[in-house]
């Protein structure tokens, strides 16, 4: 299979008048159509920098990114970003605040409007569609974010920390909840998360990233080798969990 996401030899600086600031150094990795990939890391090494650089929000300074084997300027790959703060704007109802980038791009179409009341029946939103975001638990709010973000058809979908505004307990509902959701669409994922078991739980693959400038350390593959996908719960509690997470350790700990 062709991947959707291909990075080369990818670097960059930023340039302050303090001078200037290496954050990411020859980052190479692809990602297949339908993947959920984690990028694990420590704080500064560049995760977001990488997510906005694969947005298109940053200009690479080296290095090559390509989508569906297209430079990011060609390519017509639709993609969806989430940020740790769910952006909800307070004074517009759930429901408004879900159609609200369909309205930007100018996309208010019955088609996409049936489809935005498809989403919101089968991910249990449907009865705060006229609610106002402060009535609404974290959990949910970051819920008809994803929506939001679902309803314009992403193929790919870049999530930055979007679990680490909310408390423990309430993070490994929403963290399942989440991962459901988009294993459901079969949108193709990049998530960057600090959270180690975070990331062994929900992805396909980890991606962890060394201390400044981020760099490859390792891509580890999590297979606990069920036929079906297991839950994070699930995963949490299995065996090879601990296995995984003692392996992902060692590497971050590496650059101490
Ligand atoms: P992470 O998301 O992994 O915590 P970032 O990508 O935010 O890391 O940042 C990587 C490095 O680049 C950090 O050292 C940070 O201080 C620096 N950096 C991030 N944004 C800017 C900016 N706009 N200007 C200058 N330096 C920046
Ligand atoms: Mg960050």
């Amino acid at each position: 299979m062709e991947p959707i996401l291909t990075l080369d030899h990818l670097s960059y600086a930023y340039h302050t008048l303090e001078g200037e600031t290496k954050a990411l150094s020859d980052i190479s990795l692809s990602v297949k159509p339908g993947e959920f990939v984690a990028i694990v890391g420590p704080s500064g090494c560049g995760k977001s920098t990488l997510l906005s650089l694969i947005a298109g929000l940053l200009k690479p300074e080296e290095g090559e990114i390509l989508l569906n084997g297209k430079s990011l300027k060609e390519s017509a790959t639709n993609i969806g970003y989430m940020l740790q703060k769910d952006h909800l704007l307070e004074y517009r109802t759930i429901y408004k605040n879900i159609i609200l980038g369909l309205e930007i791009q100018h996309r208010l179409t019955e088609k996409n409007l049936e489809y935005v009341q498809k989403l919101m029946q089968q991910y249990d939103i449907a009865d705060f569609a006229d609610s106002y975001p402060r009535e609404l638990s974290g959990g949910m709010r970051q819920r008809a974010a994803l929506i939001r973000t679902l309803a314009l058809k992403p193929d790919f979908l870049l999530l930055d920390e979007p679990f680490s505004a909310l408390d423990y307990q309430t993070r490994l509902d929403v963290s399942d909840d989440i991962a459901k959701i988009i294993r459901q669409s079969g949108v193709t994922t990049l998530l960057v998360t600090h959270d180690l078991s975070e990331a062994i739980s929900i992805s396909d693959r980890i991606i962890v990233l060394g201390k400044r400038p981020g760099h490859i350390r390792s891509i580890i593959t999590i297979d606990f080798g069920s036929e079906h996908q297991l839950s994070s719960k699930e995963a949490r509690i299995h065996p090879q969990f601990q296995n995984y997470f003692n392996q992902i350790w060692k590497e971050l700990k590496h650059d101490e």
